[in-house]
């Protein structure tokens, strides 16, 4: 623990269920085995997850999802009932590609309330699907979301709550309106995203993007210019309000980082001890703009870091509480102002109290609803 800085107790963390993926995306770190040296090849077992809950009775939401397929993990389904036996709200927003996976792990996201799935579809078809999502099926994924609509009604349950994300490039561009119109027949959220990478399929018509987006932009470097933040700035308050801890239990600190850690293991030392070493600490002093980079923290080579340092844009403690999408409709809306990134960050809380209890409530109504 360090003296002199305030004790970081979230109730929200992010713990990679697996970190390999059975898929090929040409942009991707896990694909191309960059993680390999820093995040490994592993699943977490269930065993740690069920010490970390039961030494952990603060924390009641986990975010699965992460640089691997989460699916993958042969213990899923057992992670997934033991969370609803503890009242721990499960999430998979980072994206899963929902390529492989069982009968029985597809029913026990329903049967446990697994709150909510984001799934990355780039495409409306199959042909146009499969030039990103290499390896993947389109037809396979979307009879996965169907069977988990036919569980959802045998339950009567409105869990997981699911979203189509589109990654748009210049392929896959002019299905928008037909993966839109999909992911609406198939009671799922519909989300575009603009890609990290510039450099691999240019999109056709930047001028369309920027009217749907509602952002005014097409690509992450417009958005910076034009915000003057960068497009995944939310990413850096993980390391106050859902910090990323590696299968192994290694904290990673933000779901960006593949690339070093910040000392520590949530399994070995405790979740309190590791979130608050002399490391993470630091690194979030520096976030703050007030310590220099250090070479050892993985922050220093980040370019978030790079960003932030050379417009000397820290980051505030009135945002930390809101996630990269929150930040985003703060700066679209409220030009950033602090008042009401603060408001927000309350909002965010609310509704996150709200969850858990609607969850628990579904819950406690369970056999009653499930006859
Ligand atoms: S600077 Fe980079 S590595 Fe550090 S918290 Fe932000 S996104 Fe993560």
């Amino acid at each position: 623990m360090q003296r002199g800085h305030p004790l970081i107790l979230p109730k929200t963390i992010r713990l990679e269920s697996a970190s390999y993926c059975q898929l090929k995306c040409p942009s991707c770190p896990t694909a191309s085995g960059a993680i390999r040296p820093g995040v490994g090849t592993g699943h977490l077992r269930l065993d740690n997850f069920k010490k970390l809950l039961d030494d952990n009775p603060r924390i009641t939401r986990i975010e699965l999802s992460n640089y691997g397929e989460m699916f993958l993990n042969k213990e899923l389904t057992k992670i997934m009932q033991y969370a609803d036996s503890r009242g721990v709200l499960l999430t998979a927003d980072n994206g899963v590609n929902l390529n492989t996976t069982t009968n029985e792990q597809l029913e026990a996201l329903v049967k446990f309330k697994f709150h909510s799935l984001t799934c990355s579809i780039d495409g409306g078809s199959a042909e146009t699907y499969q030039r990103y999502r290499i390896g993947g099926d389109f037809n396979r994924v979307v009879e996965h979301v169907k069977t988990i609509n036919a569980f959802k009604k045998r339950y009567r349950s409105r869990y997981p709550l699911l979203t189509w994300q589109f990654i748009v490039f210049g392929f896959n561009q002019h299905e928008i309106p037909l993966a839109k119109k999909l992911a609406a027949d198939l009671n799922m959220k519909f989300r575009e995203k603009l890609t990290w990478d510039d450099d691999f399929s240019s999109l056709r018509d930047q001028d369309k993007l920027r009217n749907a987006l509602g952002f005014g932009v097409s690509s992450r470097r417009e958005y910076e210019d034009k915000y003057g933040i960068d497009y995944t700035r939310g990413n850096c308050h993980q390391l106050w309000n859902a910090p990323q801890i590696n299968w192994d239990g290694k904290v990673l600190g933000c779901c960006r980082n593949f690339w070093g850690d910040f000392g520590g293991n949530v399994f070995k030392e405790g979740l309190t001890r590791s979130l608050n070493n002399e490391k993470i600490s630091y690194a979030r002093q520096m976030l703050l703009g007030k310590k220099e980079a250090r070479p050892d923290i993985p922050c220093t080579t980040c370019d978030l870091y790079e960003s932030m340092k050379a417009r000397n844009k820290w980051i505030t403690m009135e945002e930390v509480g809101l996630s990269a999408q929150a930040l985003r409709l703060a700066y679209r809306y409220f030009g950033g102002r602090p008042l009401y990134v603060r408001l927000l960050g309350y909002l965010v809380i609310a509704k996150e109290t709200l969850d858990i209890y609607r969850m628990r409530l579904a819950r406690a109504l369970r056999p009653w609803k499930q006859e």
